[in-house]
């Protein structure tokens, strides 16, 4: 470290990214630090993946309590009740743990942690409060903040951040949104008992996926209960007492318990003196950063959420060890981000891993489409009306399986294997000559002989 620097690193951001680059560089000798204003862990942690998670677990059980009876356990079901303060609280004793877990990780690699709001003075300096740290490198890594458009009534609008504390259910709430948040959020409340409409600006939501997965996911989700509107948005709101009437751009009006918005996650960016040193930012707002996340200025980099590259935990984390290994490594490695599998915690759940049908056929490809749909053997005693969909999108030329998508119960669990299968380039003729294991729903993907198209 050069005499005139405080640190090698300074990190800006305790999320999934800034933990694990400054972890991973301090283990490597550099003099680091990470300054963070909320809590250790980000998003992912406090608000996002892992609370999410431990909701969508709480929601499934009473799927698990109906399924009994089939099974020839007695559950009353008319007895059951379930306790929104319990979950809350035990989920935020879990948080709490991964907290400090997350602290003792960063102060055993020697990272020191500095707690306040950043504001990078120069190309070197970091000013905390009264305080001011010169680093050979900084990184934001500070993520993203939800985004409620801008109607009238907005102020009563909660987002993902206030529904993981949200002190007691209502019995009816709208989810304003179509990407992963909304639907997530809109199968946990559903699953908790709370009467639940998604609306959706366009014609079908989860922009993006695989057209088979969004009609599939649309008729579960219908099936158990959510109210699906698609072109609908909301043009205001109007509080009324402890219940809010919302009004639809059909002019209909709603009347709820609870306004939650899903509608997207801009760069976190503000009060960190980005456009005052001439760091660029693009149309969306994210940082822009080259092929290593150096931005406009050298000696400042950036990664995760807040450049715009898929919003994902791993993603980030790769990201951070990328990086780790240019500033204080061999300098060698770069961000692969094809195939990236994705899950959508969703009843029942998405995964998918490489191109969609429609991405495939834009490409050019001539493709052949392996496509399965049935009932769950959990099912069969139990008469649950939920079906299962899998499908593969292969090339028809060099019969490489391009693209594998499911929903159904663990399909976040089952993807993630078939990633890696997919990431080595197998084709459908290694799929049709691996075992199924019997009796499982991911058999079936090994077990798709005709294709449908
Ligand atoms: P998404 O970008 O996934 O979805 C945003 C949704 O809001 C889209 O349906 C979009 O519609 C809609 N929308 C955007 N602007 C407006 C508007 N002005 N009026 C009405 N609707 C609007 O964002 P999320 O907030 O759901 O999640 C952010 C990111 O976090 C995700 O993209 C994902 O990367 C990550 N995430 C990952 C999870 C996981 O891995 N399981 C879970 C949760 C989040 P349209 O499609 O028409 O643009």
């Amino acid at each position: 470290m050069s005499d005139s620097h405080d640190f090698d690193l300074i990190v800006i951001g305790a999320g999934s990214g800034g933990v694990r680059l400054a972890r991973m560089s301090a283990q490597r000798g550099a003099k680091v630090a990470v300054v963070e204003s909320r809590y250790l862990g980000g998003t992912c942690v406090n608000v996002g993946c892992v609370p999410k998670k431990l909701f969508v677990y709480g929601a499934h059980v009473h799927d698990e309590l109906e399924d009994a009876a089939g099974y020839g356990w007695r559950v009353p079901l008319d007895q059951v009740s379930f306790d929104w303060p319990t979950l809350v609280a035990n989920k935020n004793a879990e948080i709490e743990r991964l907290n400090g877990i997350y602290g003792r990780l960063l102060e055993n690699a020697g990272v020191e942690i500095i707690n306040g709001t950043a504001t990078i003075s120069d190309a070197n300096t970091v000013t905390v409060g009264e305080r001011s740290y010169r680093a050979k490198h900084i990184t934001v890594a500070t993520g993203s903040w939800p985004v409620v458009p801008d109607v009238p009534g907005k102020d009563c609008i909660l987002t993902s951040n206030e529904m993981f504390y949200l002190p007691q259910l209502p019995r009816h709430a709208v989810v304003w949104g179509g990407g992963y948040i909304a639907v997530e959020f809109a199968g946990i409340l559903a699953g908790l008992g709370v009467e639940t409409t998604l609306l959706y600006r366009g014609d079908l939501f989860l922009r993006g996926f695989d057209n088979d997965v969004r009609r599939f996911t649309e008729q579960e989700m219908r099936k158990k209960g959510v109210d699906l509107r698609f072109n609908a948005t909301i043009e205001s709101i109007e509080t009324q007492g402890a219940h809010y009437q919302v009004m639809l751009s059909d002019g209909e009006r709603l009347e709820t318990g609870l306004v939650m918005a899903a509608t997207g996650r801009r760069a976190l960016v503000d009060g960190l003196g980005l456009t005052e040193l001439g760091i660029e930012l693009n149309a969306s707002g994210h940082i822009v950063v080259d092929d290593h996340f150096q931005t406009s200025v050298p000696s400042i980099t950036a990664l995760g959420d807040v450049i715009g590259t898929p919003q994902l935990t791993p993603v980030a984390l790769a990201q951070a060890m990328v990086l780790s290994r240019r500033l204080f490594g061999d300098g060698q490695g770069d961000m692969d981000y094809s195939a990236i599998p994705t899950a959508v915690f969703c009843q029942p759940n998405i995964g998918t891993v490489g191109l969609t049908e429609e991405e495939a056929r834009e490409a050019g490809y001539r493709l052949r489409i392996y496509r399965s749909e049935f009932r769950p053997m959990k099912y069969a005693l139990s008469g649950r009306d939920e079906r299962c969909l899998m499908k593969l999108v292969v090339d028809d030329e060099t019969d490489k399986v391009l693209g594998a998508h499911m929903v159904g119960p663990d399909a976040g669990e089952i993807i993630q294997g078939l990633a890696v299968a997919i990431k080595a380039g197998a084709t459908k003729a290694q799929f049709d000559s691996t075992m199924g294991i019997h009796p499982t729903s991911a058999e079936e993907f090994v077990t798709m002989r005709e294709p449908v198209a």
